[in-house]
C-alpha cells in the first residue's frame, strides 16, 4: 500500500514558478497547499541519478529533509528508442546553455540519419518522499514518432518534433490543453493522484 499524503502543506522541489503553480493547480482540488523550494531557499542538489525516478527522487529527499515537509519532484525527458534511450536524463542538456531547443532538435534529427525507427517516448517521474525517509514514485509516459523538420510553436523542448500516436498534429501544434490531456506528466500524475491523493479511495 502506498502511502497517503495528509497535508495540507507541500513543498514542490523545484525553482521553475511555471511549474510550481502547474503542479498547485493539479493538486489544489485534493485540499493542498504547495509551497515552492525557491520561496524556502533550499538548495538545488547535484543530478547524479542514471534515470528519471532516481533524479526525481534525489530531489524529493533532498527538499523533504531541508523542510521537514513532505516534498515533490518530477524529472522528465524524451527517450529515442533508435539511440538506446537518448538524449534521456540529459534531454535539457542537450540545449545547452542558452536552452537551444532548435539546435537540440537539429542535434536529435543529425543522430538519426541512417536509422529507420523513428519512434520515441516522453517520460516523467515523479517523487514523494517524507522528511522520515519514507518515497512514494511513478512513472508516466506517451509514446510517438519524430518528424522532421519540426512543426509548431506551442509547447517547449522537443515538442515540435514529437507526434504522439493515433495523432497527426507535433505536441507543438496541439492546443495546450489537448497535450495536457495525453502527456507524460499527465500520466505520471494521474498515477501518483489514485496512489497518494484521491480522497474517494480512502
Ligand atoms: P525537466 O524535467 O523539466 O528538467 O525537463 C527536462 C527536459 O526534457 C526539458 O528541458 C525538455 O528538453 C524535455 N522535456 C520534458 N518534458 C517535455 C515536454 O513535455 N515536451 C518537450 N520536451 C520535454
Amino acid at each position: 500500500m502506498a502511502r497517503r499524503f495528509d497535508g495540507p502543506r507541500l513543498v514542490i522541489a523545484s525553482h521553475n514558478a511555471g511549474k510550481v503553480r502547474e503542479i498547485g493547480d493539479l493538486l489544489a482540488p485534493h485540499g493542498v497547499e504547495v509551497v515552492s523550494a525557491g520561496d524556502l531557499d533550499l538548495a538545488e542538489p547535484e543530478e547524479t541519478g542514471a534515470t528519471f525516478v532516481e533524479n526525481a527522487v534525489i530531489k524529493a529527499e533532498a527538499a523533504a529533509r531541508a523542510a521537514r515537509l513532505p516534498a515533490l519532484a518530477d524529472d522528465s525527458g524524451l527517450a529515442v528508442h533508435a539511440l538506446g534511450g537518448r538524449p534521456g536524463i540529459h534531454s535539457a542538456r542537450w540545449a545547452g546553455p542558452g536552452r537551444d531547443f532548435a539546435l537540440a532538435m537539429r542535434k536529435l534529427e543529425d543522430a538519426l540519419v541512417g536509422h529507420a525507427d523513428r519512434t520515441a517516448h516522453f517520460a516523467c517521474a515523479l517523487a514523494l518522499a517524507w522528511p522520515d525517509g519514507h518515497v512514494e514514485t511513478v512513472e508516466g509516459t506517451v509514446h510517438g514518432t519524430l518528424v522532421w523538420p519540426p512543426r509548431g510553436g506551442n509547447g517547449f523542448g522537443y515538442d515540435p518534433m514529437f507526434v504522439a500516436d493515433g495523432r497527426d498534429r507535433t505536441f507543438g501544434e496541439m492546443e495546450p490543453a489537448a497535450k495536457h490531456a495525453i502527456s507524460h506528466r499527465a500520466d505520471a500524475f494521474r498515477k501518483l493522484v489514485a496512489i497518494c491523493f484521491d480522497t474517494r479511495t480512502k
